[in-house]
């Protein structure tokens, strides 16, 4: 059915005139290698009855590399046999070591889960006793003891390891004594601040294990990045060594980017990128061809879905085989979805990128990509969930009309000719480091002099004992709080805290999602429209003290979206370069309110009222990239002109930042002033859009001058007379002649 339609397209004009690319993937042919010799016989015989009785040549390269005792990331694919990687390596020790020890860790409960069914099938299939267990949150509190005393290989995520493993180490010491390997699977999950603190972690971990005389060989498993070496390194502060020739075979696949067409070419409004690709599922659905349809928000899944669920409505059978999958879904609902999936049962699953990796729900026919994904890296990833060994298969990338999605679409050798991007980490942000050095200390004391990983520590020692978090004796500090420090600090956010969405339709009320504390002002605000599983709700109270939204069902043509005002103070300058502008790198302060929403209606996407909020205003420390207009550079400028420059510049870098950065959009925010309190100058922020800053403020001080030229390239091909969504914003936001007042500020930029 697929080849069908792929003909089709291909002699549609409706379709093709709006394909900007369609790159075919050629099928690629497995490359194998033997088995090393040193691969015992009755784990050979394992492997062959599971059906391997050869290795591609990655994984040969990986376990040889593990087995001489050197760390390794492999960077391969989705579906490339790459658990075989640690798998392999970790039982042979066991097999000849008895004591041995190994530590697996998957970022969350959800990724572990399917890893852990293939890795019990592995060693059942030995019959040599190896004692295999999940510890987290679920495990019972009967058997914690006997997985501290006999499990050889433990299963576990960051946050189990950081507050219920490295804090009692006393009592894992048999663990620690024999650790021998230490595999971190879907290391591309640790960037930002979640690699921040996972870099910590390894730091705590390292640290107990020398303490305990043992020196584990780390074994990272990777989708592809642009830098996965150096985030290795930088995770584990030690030599690591990359492998990324990938000889696992795959199908031949069809990529396409595809732009909507225009319907008002003066003000560059361009078909909704919601609505083609509801056009292409619905195609590719109907003829039984199973698809991912990948939105960026949740709000998206929830109304592609519901505009799908009213396509299929009069085509009895269809309805039952499409699902919504998102963040805020509970656990079961998730899990029964992931086996439709793999059964086959569920033709088609609208999500987020909750999706995007690591969980198993098969391969799948087809994928189709609602805007562009943020990077390169990202996009790479989703359209990885189409792709089967035979036949053929099919991605589509819906542009938006966003001017990322634009610059993509318009400039798809961008795309195919440049690596993925790099993904960043900065262990020593003073937050994360401290909140660590905390933890560190209560797990060991701390001698003068010491280091805690590559970071020097002792101005942050003498704080904690003047603030007398720490006790200083004979050379040493010591913790002398009652406190737990681990207890309190959250390795996802700065906040750990969830808002739970309590349903009150029914006289009994239940609990039907969640959102993050710094989300609920934005999505569950009074008043608001949250939609889950395609049936819309709403809010009827927020009350942030208890963490509860209540809401009730109800039914309306519109759906609602919230504004944010942000207000931003520069605290402190770290690096600057006064050159014809200025540029600086240092800590801001951002207080964020959210002050309004409106509705707005399905299908035609018109405004169609709005709303008050009244929530108590945000404030976040963080680190910002900036850059001023000196006098004179903007001459022959009226101040209005420069704000309209202003806002079109801040559109734009805002939204072509994440190009140079392996980022989420939402990771970067941008403010401009057109006369800043800092320096009386015209100014244009970008921050960081997490407390402490993750380094991507940082990485723009050096990288400034490519985004403001890609801003220009985008102006300049962008068909719009005064300013558009697609390059400096709409004309209601950036004045008339918007686009003009931009270029006047980039000629001054990149001359
Ligand atoms: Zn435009």
């Amino acid at each position: 059915m697929l080849e069908e339609i792929i003909n089709q397209w291909k002699n549609d004009p409706e379709i093709i005139s709006n394909i900007s690319r369609w790159e075919i993937l050629p099928e690629k042919k497995a490359e194998y290698a033997s088995f090393p010799e040193w691969v015992e016989p009755q784990l050979k015989k394992a492997l062959q009855n599971r059906g391997i009785d050869k290795l591609y040549t990655h994984q040969a390269e990986a376990v040889e590399t593990v087995y001489r005792g050197n760390n390794a990331v492999v960077v391969t694919p989705t579906a490339s046999g790459k658990t075989l990687c640690y798998n392999l390596p970790v039982l042979n020790r066991i097999i000849n070591e008895p004591h041995a020890r190994a530590l697996y860790l998957f970022p969350t409960k959800a990724l572990s889960r399917d890893q852990v069914v293939e890795l019990l099938g592995l060693v059942e299939e030995t019959g040599i006793e190896v004692n295999t267990y999940t510890y987290d949150g679920d495990t019972g509190t009967s058997i914690r003891n006997h997985i501290r005393q006999k499990g050889h290989l433990v299963v576990t995520n960051p946050d189990m390891l950081h507050s219920g493993i490295l804090p009692h180490h006393t009592k894992w010491m048999r663990l620690f004594e024999n650790l021998r390997y230490i595999v971190i699977d879907e290391m591309h999950h640790y960037r930002g601040i979640f690699g921040s603190h996972l870099a910590n972690v390894i730091r705590r971990l390292k640290r107990i294990c020398r303490f305990y005389k043992s020196n584990p060989t780390f074994i990272l498993c990777s989708a592809t990045i642009a830098n996965p070496r150096e985030l290795a390194e930088t995770l584990l502060e030690e030599p690591v060594v990359e492998i990324s020739q990938n000889g696992a075979p795959h199908a031949q696949k069809h990529f396409l980017f595809y732009n909507p067409p225009v319907i008002n070419r003066e003000l560059g409004i361009r078909r909704s990128a919601m609505l083609e690709s509801q056009k292409l599922a619905a195609r590719l659905i109907q003829e039984g061809v199973q698809t991912i349809v990948f939105t960026r928000s949740r709000l998206g899944v929830e109304v592609l879905l519901s505009y799908l669920r009213e396509k299929f409505k009069s085509l009895p059978g269809h309805d039952s085989g499409l699902r919504g999958y998102r963040g805020g879904y509970l656990p079961n609902e998730r899990r029964a979805i992931e086996e439709g999936l793999r059964r086959g049962e569920i033709k088609g699953v609208i999500s987020t990128n909750a999706l995007e990796l690591g969980i198993d729900i098969g391969r799948l026919d087809a994928c189709v990509i609602t805007g562009y994904p943020g990077s390169i890296a990202g996009t790479w990833q989703q359209s990885g969930r189409a792709g089967r060994r035979t036949g053929q298969s099919l991605a589509v990338l819906v542009a938006s009309s966003a001017p990322l999605d634009q610059f993509m679409v318009n400039h798809p050798d961008y795309f195919w000719q440049n690596p993925p991007e790099k993904a960043m980490v900065n262990p020593d942000n003073l937050i994360i480091l401290t909140n660590h050095l905390r933890c560190a200390a209560f797990e060991l004391p701390f001698k003068e002099g010491d280091t805690f990983g590559n970071a020097p520590v002792q101005e942050i020692l003498d704080f904690l004992a003047e603030e007398e978090v720490l006790y200083r004796s004979g050379g040493q500090y010591h913790w002398m709080e009652n406190s737990f420090p681990a207890e309190e600090i959250s390795l996802r956010s700065a906040t750990s805290e969830n808002v739970v969405i309590v349903d009150n339709t029914e006289a009994q009320p239940r609990v039907i999602g969640e959102v993050d504390r710094f989300s609920a002002p934005m999505l569950v605000h009074e008043e608001a429209i949250y939609m889950h599983g395609g049936q819309q709700y709403q809010v009827e109270k927020l009350d942030l003290e208890e963490k509860k939204a209540y809401v009730r069902a109800v039914s309306v043509n519109y759906f609602t979206d919230s504004n944010l005002s942000v207000d931003l103070k520069v605290m402190e300058v770290f690096e600057e370069e006064k050159e014809k502008v200025h540029r600086h790198w240092g800590e801001v302060r951002v207080n964020a309110l959210v002050s309004m929403f409106k509705k707005i209606k399905f299908n035609t996407h018109e405004n169609i009222g709005s709303g008050p909020v009244n929530l108590p205003e945000t404030e976040m420390h963080t680190t910002a990239f900036w850059i001023s207009f000196p006098e004179g550079t903007l001459k022959g400028m009226s101040r209005s002109e420069v704000q309209s420059g202003l806002i079109g510049l801040s559109h734009l870098a805002s939204h072509l930042a994440p190009l140079f950065l392996l980022g989420d959009p939402r990771d970067m925010r941008a403010v401009s002033q057109v006369k800043s309190p800092f320096n009386e100058l015209p100014t244009l922020y970008l921050y960081d859009n997490y407390p402490g800053g993750v380094g991507y403020s940082q990485e723009l001080f050096k990288k400034w001058k490519e985004i403001f030229n890609t801003a220009r390239q985008r102006i300049y091909t962008c068909g719009c007379l005064e300013g558009c969504p697609s390059c400096v914003g709409p004309v209601e936001e950036v004045g008339e002649k918007g686009k003009e007042h931009t270029l006047q500020l980039l000629e001054v930029l990149c001359p």
